[in-house]
């Protein structure tokens, strides 16, 4: 199957997004788990193929952005998709807060030596915008200062995507109520309690906060170069298909292309014919 499964996932131009009412649970077409796991295998290898002509023809690079509330499954999304191409052409990024030295530069200093060069992809775990969602949530820095950064991200995004860097930014959304399910079953799990985190609790009270942060990121940073696509993410096996598809898609919009070989590929091939058949001759 092919069917493009992002399309409806494309946060729409010139009308403000609704997360409240916007779906955080699909199933798509698949008529089980299984199925929807057999499609995002074969959407890998098919990104795998592509990113191999990406990393060959070295002349446009693709930045995906992700960017999703906790327990939204970031981690899970890059381990069982988005990582899943030849790490020689692909680099993960995490963004945490800042350095010292970090908040001494400006809040882009820090992204932009990590934009993917020609050939290569970058995915950015958290980026940029936290500098107009966390920042602007806990009140990090005065309003006058974070309300600037929209056009100066805008300005960024459209600096990397006049070098032929394809950008493509993805929410993965969840409910209130699978984030908290999420939250407690990790109390089950001793192998997550080094997850467990007081502010997942204290940031209950900001759930609306970030919601509306969210929204107005939607709605100021979303032009055609740099598009936002919120992914339905309650359910794990239909947040990797959705993810993988859209990953493809992009790369096969991108169309990167081998380039020619540089020699008479039939003339080398006599030449080694003629090599082998004297060494085995021997
Ligand atoms: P993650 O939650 O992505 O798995 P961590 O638990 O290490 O990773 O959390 C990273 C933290 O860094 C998050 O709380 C995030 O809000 C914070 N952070 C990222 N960028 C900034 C920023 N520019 N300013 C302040 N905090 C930031």
């Amino acid at each position: 199957m092919t069917e493009p499964l992002h399309q409806d996932f494309r946060v729409p131009k010139g009308k403000r997004l609704r997360l409240k009412t916007t779906p955080t649970s699909a199933t798509g077409p698949f008529a089980d788990k299984d199925e929807a796991k057999l499609f995002t295998a074969e959407c890998i290898k098919k990104i795998q193929n592509l990113q191999y002509k990406l990393f060959v023809e070295q002349k446009q690079s693709l930045l995906i952005v992700l960017q999703a509330p906790d327990a939204a499954g970031k981690d899970g999304v890059i381990r069982k998709v988005l990582g899943r191409v030849n790490p020689q052409g692909s680099t993960v990024h995490s963004f945490k807060v800042p350095t010292e030295i970090e908040r001494s530069h400006d809040f882009l200093w820090r992204i932009h030596s990590c934009a993917p060069p020609a050939g290569q992809i970058s995915i950015f775990n958290r980026s940029h915008y936290e500098d107009v969602l966390v920042v602007r949530v806990n009140n990090l820095v005065p309003k006058e200062t974070w309300q600037r950064r929209y056009e100066h991200i805008n300005a960024f995004e459209a600096n990397l995507a006049d070098a032929q860097t394809k950008i493509i930014k993805i929410y993965l959304h969840i409910s209130r109520t699978e984030q908290l399910q999420r939250f407690k079953s990790r109390l089950d799990m001793p192998e997550k309690h080094w997850k467990l985190n007081v502010s997942d609790y204290s940031a209950r009270d900001q759930y609306e906060d970030y919601r509306k942060a969210y929204e107005e990121v939607f709605a100021r940073c979303n032009p055609d170069h740099a598009p936002w696509y919120v992914i339905p993410a309650d359910n794990k096996w239909f947040r990797d298909c959705a993810v993988a598809s859209l990953m493809l898609e992009t790369l096969q919009s991108m169309n990167p292309q081998l380039p020619e070989p540089q020699v008479e590929v039939e003339e080398i091939r006599k030449l080694y014919d003629a090599e082998l058949a004297e060494s085995t001759q021997q």
